[in-house]
């Protein structure tokens, strides 16, 4: 028998606003579905580390959905699915409404890039009988975070005649891994008095790559030489080759399950590949739908999305002003009535750390994806705002189609803050809101989400791109 709940306590229910978390909102078959989702998340994650292994991994599962390459000349119909990529690192998906681009487009932009460290352009040296690579950090590190633990590289070497050659070392259980040493706590009196981002310079980031010689007198630098004997008859190339490389040291580990009860995955480049994924899971399921959809997976957003990769680039507004084309209606049209999802994540509030947050405007690990206003530093600095009237739309859809979410703010107000793609999709007309997964350890090499939340990002785009 239930006890009757008293006025006050019915009134509460009616007028507060409070948040459901998934295990209580969720039956045990939706929760059951969530974890088979996440079975397939994490073997995304496995395969996509860089930014290149995700463009292939999503042109592949594109074409298996009856996606082909973009092409300006074609002539497409409703339902019609293409896809462009650009210079293998950013991929745009695109799926042709009932209604012509005029109409707007649903747009989810993520990005696939994520922090590791990149090789330098000439990275090889020996000292002392051992053998290191030079690195050059990517994205918003915690340096310490990086040293003392396996690591894997991956990316490509570009020869001078324009074959390519594809690099992973590290993933397989009988592969060598690397790592970057770090001092014994014995020895570390003055290091560690130093602050946490003084600690390990940027230039300590020396990989550990070898240490056995060529056996031979004269020759110098011979672990070095012996490093590059072998570099060149497993891959035909020479240290000059490594001029024209992209070659990124990230975590050896693979995704995995965390928690006794299996609620969260923990794993290296969550941020933003989570959204990433599930929005282009949510746009995968789109047959037929009524307006143009859109997926933007797009690099460098780590950097600050410059350059011919990242969503500062024209790319998108080719895309709209092909597609306009092609279908003879207004391409500032489309703009106005395009809506975006600014799809990244956003920080889960960590107990561990309960001064940084400001628990009423957190967004909490398993109460769905976390919906912001804006982002920011420094009073709302480098933001887009989304409408309130955009905000209620949003929400309105959200709730109608039973997609937990909640709303936050990154933490603290001058605790730091941080940006997303969002201000450049807002700039150009398109009425744009942040959603993300709440990540747990951002940015470090062993990053943790909930499962109920990364499914949530997928129905949530599900039910944005299908809008009547
Ligand atoms: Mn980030
Ligand atoms: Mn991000």
């Amino acid at each position: 028998m239930t006890e009757k709940k008293t006025a006050g306590e019915q009134l509460a229910k009616t007028l507060f606003d409070t948040p459901e978390n998934a295990y209580e909102a969720l039956s045990e078959q939706e929760i059951d579905t969530v974890y088979a989702f996440s079975e397939g998340y994490r073997a995304f994650l496995n395969a996509c580390k860089t930014e290149r292994e995700a463009v292939v991994w999503f042109e592949k599962a594109a074409k298996e959905k009856g996606f082909t390459e973009f092409d300006r000349r074609a002539t497409y119909h409703a339902g019609d699915k293409v896809y462009k990529t650009v210079a293998k690192k950013a991929i745009y998906l695109f799926v042709f409404g009932e209604r012509t681009i005029d109409h707007g487009v649903k747009l989810a932009a993520a990005h696939i890039d994520a922090p590791r460290l990149d090789l330098k352009p000439r990275p090889f040296f020996e000292e002392e009988g051992v053998a290191f690579a030079k690195s050059h950090y990517y994205g918003g590190i915690k340096k310490y975070q990086w040293t003392a633990i396996p690591l894997a590289l991956h990316g490509v070497v570009v020869r001078r005649d324009g074959t390519c050659v594809d690099v992973v070392i590290g993933e397989n259980e009988t592969d060598p891994v690397f790592t970057v040493t770090d001092l014994l706590p014995h020895l570390a009196k003055d290091q560690m008095t130093k602050n946490m981002a003084e600690g390990i310079s940027g230039e300590a980031l020396n990989v550990l790559i070898g240490s056995r010689p060529f056996l031979d007198d004269k020759a110098s630098n011979r672990v070095k030489l012996n490093i590059l004997k072998i570099l060149n008859e497993r891959y035909g190339v020479t240290e000059r080759d490594f001029l024209s490389a992209e070659l990124e040291i990230v975590p050896a580990f693979a995704a995995r399950d965390v928690g006794l009860d299996r609620s969260f995955v923990g794993a290296y480049g969550q941020d933003d590949r989570v959204c990433a994924y599930g929005a282009a899971m949510g746009l995968l399921e789109v047959e037929r739908p009524t307006f143009c959809t859109m997926c933007a997976l797009v690099d460098k957003e780590e950097t600050g999305s410059e350059g011919l990769t990242g969503m500062q680039s024209h790319t998108l507004q080719y895309l709209f002003s092909d597609i306009a084309a092609m279908q003879g209606v207004s391409l500032t049209a489309a703009y106005e009535n395009s809506e975006c999802f600014s799809a990244d994540v956003t920080a889960a509030y960590d107990s561990n750390y309960p001064e940084v947050y400001e628990k009423q405007n957190s967004v909490f690990v398993n109460r769905g994806v976390g919906v912001a206003k804006y982002v920011g530093s420094r009073g709302k600095s480098g933001t887009s705002d989304a409408n309130a009237e955009f905000f209620a739309k949003v929400a309105s859809l959200l709730d109608e189609n039973r997609v937990l979410w909640q709303v936050g703010e990154l933490g603290k107000i001058d605790a730091g803050g941080g940006g997303t793609v969002a201000m450049y999709l807002a700039n150009l007309g398109i009425e744009t809101i942040d959603i993300g997964v709440p990540v747990l350890s951002m940015h470090a090499p062993f990053e943790v989400v909930s499962k109920t939340d990364v499914y949530m990002l997928k129905q949530a785009c599900r039910a944005f791109f299908g809008q009547k």
